[in-house]
């Protein structure tokens, strides 16, 4: 049975990575903050609880943070690294955002190198933000595609501070694999936003993920009339398909070495709303009611063939994705 360092275990991603990996029967170690997040994963998984441990991970951001996560007996095979800020507020973007995603990332190569010789494979999960080229759209959008958001750029502009920490991290990722030849290969997993069901430990909707807190305001009536905010992102993924996608990158061989840009494909508020009305009829009073539609006319292409492809994933429609996103979140109301 394969052994599996997924960092980030308590996060709306993390939460269906793991759950994945434990339904395809891997032995997982998730890396939390604290005892009291790793009790609770544990006691969500109480059936596969003989395949599950977790170790205290306190900040990413600090040197040598993973030194000591990624020693084990018997030793991990891979490393899933998901853990990374993605916050709705901060006050500094160098602190807050910039060095936890770089510095984590850079941390746990190094440790990986030092410490875990079994490691055969690191997936890492970058981000649409490492792809996304506003300056100057491609045409279509595919693996070959880079920000090109400076330092300068995402520490002097607060927008472009996440953007940017993903951008940058992943630059560091490769260029460490490549200048350091470690005895494990990488593989980056791409997604935009991602939306889908919550099933972390979350105390109430006011501490919600950042990515699905758009489809919590629909369903709480925050946008009533005919104004949408700016959609922003017109591609999405189901959570699910995101979890198998990082699984998968590490069971098929030929994966090593490579980005997958996992998007599900084109989205934006109205069409998101008229899947929670669709799938949520009862809410209907509560969702604006016929709200112009920002989706451009010369919307940029997706190329999301490698991950379907190469993967085999594929992808839940947005119907599905927001309607079981919604029931996940009445349960909070
Ligand atoms: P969450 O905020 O739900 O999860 C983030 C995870 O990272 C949590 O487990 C969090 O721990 C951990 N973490 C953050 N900062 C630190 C730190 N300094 N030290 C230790 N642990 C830390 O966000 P998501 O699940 O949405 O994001 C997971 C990954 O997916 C990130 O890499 C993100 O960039 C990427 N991603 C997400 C997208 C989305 O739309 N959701 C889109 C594209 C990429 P804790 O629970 O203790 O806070």
């Amino acid at each position: 049975m394969a052994k599996v360092l997924l960092t980030g275990g308590s996060g709306f991603v993390g939460a269906h990575i793991l759950r994945t990996l434990l339904e395809r029967g891997y032995s997982v170690t998730a890396t939390v903050r604290s005892s009291e997040k790793g009790d609770k994963i544990l006691a969500s998984h109480a059936t596969h609880r003989s395949r599950l441990s977790y170790v205290i991970v306190k900040d990413i951001a600090e040197e040598f943070a993973f030194d000591l996560a990624v020693q084990s007996s018997p030793p991990f095979d891979y490393v899933i690294h998901s853990a990374s800020p993605f916050p709705v507020d901060f006050t500094d973007p160098v602190n807050d955002v910039l060095n936890p995603a770089i510095n984590g990332t850079i941390g746990i190569l190094k440790a990986v190198k030092a410490h875990a010789p079994g490691v055969k494979r690191v997936v890492i999960t970058s981000s649409f933000a490492a792809i996304v080229n506003t300056s100057c759209p491609p045409k279509v959008y595919d693996e070959n595609s880079w920000n090109p958001v400076t330092w300068e750029e995402a520490v002097a502009n607060r927008s472009l501070a996440y953007r940017g920490s993903k951008a940058f991290a992943e630059r560091s990722a490769w260029d460490f694999v490549e200048g350091e030849k470690p005895g494990f290969d990488l593989v980056t997993i791409n997604p935009p936003l991602v939306y889908g069901p919550v099933i972390h430990s979350l105390e109430s909707l006011s501490g919600l993920n950042t990515s699905n807190q758009r489809i919590r305001d629909f369903v709480l009536g925050k946008h009533l009339g005919n104004e949408l905010p700016p959609t922003g992102t017109f591609l999405w993924v189901d959570v699910r398909d995101l979890a198998l996608a990082h699984v998968r990158a590490i069971e098929v061989p030929a994966a090593g070495g490579r980005r997958f840009f996992t998007t599900a494909g084109y989205c934006s508020h109205k069409r998101i709303v008229d899947a929670i009305r669709e799938t949520h009829p009862q809410l209907s009073a509560r969702l604006p009611d016929n709200p112009i539609d920002d989706f451009p006319e010369n919307c940029y292409g997706y190329d999301n063939g490698r991950v379907r492809n190469m993967l085999a994933v594929e992808f839940r429609s947005l119907h599905q994705g927001i309607g079981d996103t919604v029931s996940s979140l009445l349960r909070f109301m």
